[in-house]
């Protein structure tokens, strides 16, 4: 693959220089893939013109365009009109375009035609999209793609213009004409063609993490149950203000979804505290404010530019954020994509977001550098490795940087403390609720189920099981406190049988030394005395190692609107001493 660049200057210069290359194409057999338009201009008539040059030079070759924040070529800014054609060296590389009028159909369909038409163009390697600054969220476009083949590559941009508040962009191409609402696409592909992409961000998470508690699609209403904008507010004192869209553009939010690491910026703030997002933001997610720390940004361009030179590419496409243009205010505007230029020729624009699929999900970006690889043939083993120059220097780290590091690092700790100490806290409530031998409640806690199951006595009957072991100090006194503990803490079990039917609504209590205290809800005395009599028939058949079979006796009784959690007790307690007075092993209900 090859790349040529004109410039728009004027209709003559443009006209001129491109039947140049047209008659240099005819001369060395060179066959034009297509012509791509990048333009911050955004009079229809001044692209019709530039269009038009093209068409009439090369009559057969596909064009399409969008307007920019920005023109890239060969990593530097580029004139306010560009046009790239793209060639292709070997016959088995294809190219085809389609565009989507927004206005004329529904997203749903738009999305199942570009799925149906990767599956009847088997060719197809990799899909770069232009969108028209979208009125809603993109998650539904982007979600709608799912189906297409994992193995195909989706990248590309959203069309703006230089002013990035604006909503004013537009697409153009060579069938379907100039579009304020529609998405272009693009497919590439062939046997011979090979193609990455990548995302580049190098912002850092700065601070705490926060959870959305409450969104609509797109709209972020809450962020840990505050107003999602008083997080901006509280923590960065950017105020809910017409200048709130720029003061958060170096302030995005590091977001995880789909397993992939976002940055989404605020589009608007809303008078109720929420904020407008650019796709959907989904309840549950964590999100944390982030800032961008140019030794991290160049580092991680450094990086992965080593990653790209090693595919050997042919052509890059850039897709960079139009706040990433702001963010290098100091430096040239294509600053931070120098280790790029050596690579290969490549062309691309400063946009309004930034698509790119990660494991088979396309996501909408913002504050990101998406970048695509793409190359004819196979490698050939001489990559060219980027030069960094002066760049590495970067890597003395300035005071902010230190400061932003020093305030993750201490919010990290703090929550990882916090998470702590929330498992101490539950720790420390299980431990005050149950009884440490056998796992069962505690004599406090099931009186304070009782005392709450009186209080709704009304509504719902309930009835209390007292149980306990007979002879038990024989058991200790005969085989040791050891088998002891072992009879308890096998009827502890037995009590706490959840697998059976009968125990579904059962609370159960060790109510002191062998004695035990069953709270039976939705229970009336004779069901509660059927469940009790099973307890004694089971425990009887119970062989322990020493001390063999033993029995229990049990007291049963239903509460009553006027019983207080004194007269209830008092009275299961006389049930039990009944039946250990009518010759144990038996159940008494009273
Ligand atoms: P009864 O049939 O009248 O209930 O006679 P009993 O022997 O079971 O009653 P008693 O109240 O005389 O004895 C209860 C014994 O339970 C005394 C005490 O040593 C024993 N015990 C209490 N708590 C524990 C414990 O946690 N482990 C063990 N192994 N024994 C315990
Ligand atoms: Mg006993
Ligand atoms: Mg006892």
């Amino acid at each position: 693959m090859k790349q040529f660049q004109f410039e728009y200057t004027n209709e003559d210069s443009f006209s001129r220089n491109l039947t140049a290359f047209k008659e240099r194409c005819d001369v060395e057999g060179i066959s034009v893939g297509m012509f791509q338009v990048f333009t911050e201009v955004l009079d229809w008539n001044i692209i019709h013109r530039v269009c038009g040059i093209i068409e009439e030079t090369f009559p057969e070759a596909p064009y399409m365009g969008c307007s920019t924040s920005g023109n890239i070529v060969n990593c530097q800014l580029s004139s306010d009109i560009t046009v790239v054609c793209t060639v292709f060296e070997l016959s088995s590389t294809r190219v085809k375009v389609f565009q989507y009028d927004l206005e004329k159909e529904p997203v749903e369909q738009i999305t199942k035609r570009i799925v149906e038409e990767t599956r009847q163009n088997s060719w197809v390697k990799a899909i770069e999209m232009f969108f028209t600054i979208p009125e809603t969220s993109t998650t539904r476009f982007c979600d709608g793609l799912r189906g297409i083949k994992r193995d195909i590559q989706i990248f590309g941009g959203v069309a703006c213009s230089d002013d990035i508040t604006s909503d004013a962009s537009c697409v153009f191409s060579k069938w379907e004409g100039f579009s304020e609402k529609s998405i272009l696409i693009v497919f590439y592909g062939g046997d011979e063609f090979y193609v990455d992409s990548i995302n580049v961000t190098g912002w850092k998470p700065l601070g705490r993490k926060f959870r959305v508690t409450k969104s609509k699609g797109s709209v972020l209403q809450e962020l840990d149950g505050i107003p999602a904008y008083e997080v901006y507010r509280k923590y960065l004192n950017i105020k809910n203000d017409e200048n709130f869209f720029y003061n958060t553009l170096e302030f995005p939010l590091f977001y995880e979804h789909n397993n992939t690491t976002i940055l989404r910026t605020p589009v608007a703030s809303n008078a109720d505290g929420s904020i407008t997002m650019t796709s959907d933001m989904d309840i549950g997610s964590v999100v944390r404010i982030s800032y961008g720390d140019p030794g991290t940004i160049i580092e991680s361009i450094i990086n992965d530019s080593r990653k790209i030179a090693a595919f050997e590419p042919d052509l890059l496409r850039i897709f960079s954020c139009a706040a990433r243009r702001t963010f290098w205010n100091s430096k040239e505007p294509t600053y931070e994509i120098y280790p790029l230029k050596d690579i290969s020729p490549s062309c691309g624009f400063f946009s309004h977001g930034e698509f790119l699929r990660t494991n088979g999900n396309l996501n909408q970006h913002n504050v990101t550098l998406v970048i695509a690889a793409m190359r004819e043939g196979e490698k050939k083993g001489n990559a060219v490795w980027a030069k960094t120059g002066d760049m590495e220097s970067m890597s003395r780290v300035p005071l902010v940087s230190r400061l932003a590091t020093f305030i993750s690092v201490t919010s990290l700790e703090l929550e990882d403390m916090n998470q702590k100490l929330a498992l101490v806290n539950e720790k420390l409530r299980i431990a005050a609720i149950i009884d440490g031998l056998t796992g069962l409640y505690n004599r406090k806690e099931i009186q304070s189920q009782i005392e709450k199951a009186l209080n709704k006595v009304r509504k719902e009957k309930f009835s209390l099981v007292m149980l306990d072991i007979d002879d038990f100090k024989q058991v200790n006194d005969t085989y040791g406190h050891q088998e002891g503990d072992n009879v308890l803490m096998v009827l502890a079990n037995l009590l706490q049988n959840k697998g059976s039917v009968y125990m579904q609504n059962v609370s159960s209590g060790r109510w002191g030394g062998e004695e035990f205290m069953m709270l039976l809800k939705n229970t009336d005395m004779s069901s509660a005395s059927y469940i009790a009599d099973l307890i004694r028939q089971c425990f009887a058949n119970i062989s322990f190692p020493s001390a063999k079979s033993q029995t229990l006796s049990l007291g049963v009784t239903q509460a009553q609107e006027n019983d207080t959690l004194d007269t209830l007790c008092t009275r299961v307690d006389m049930a039990l001493y009944k039946a250990k007075k009518e010759g144990k092993n038996r159940v008494v209900a009273i």
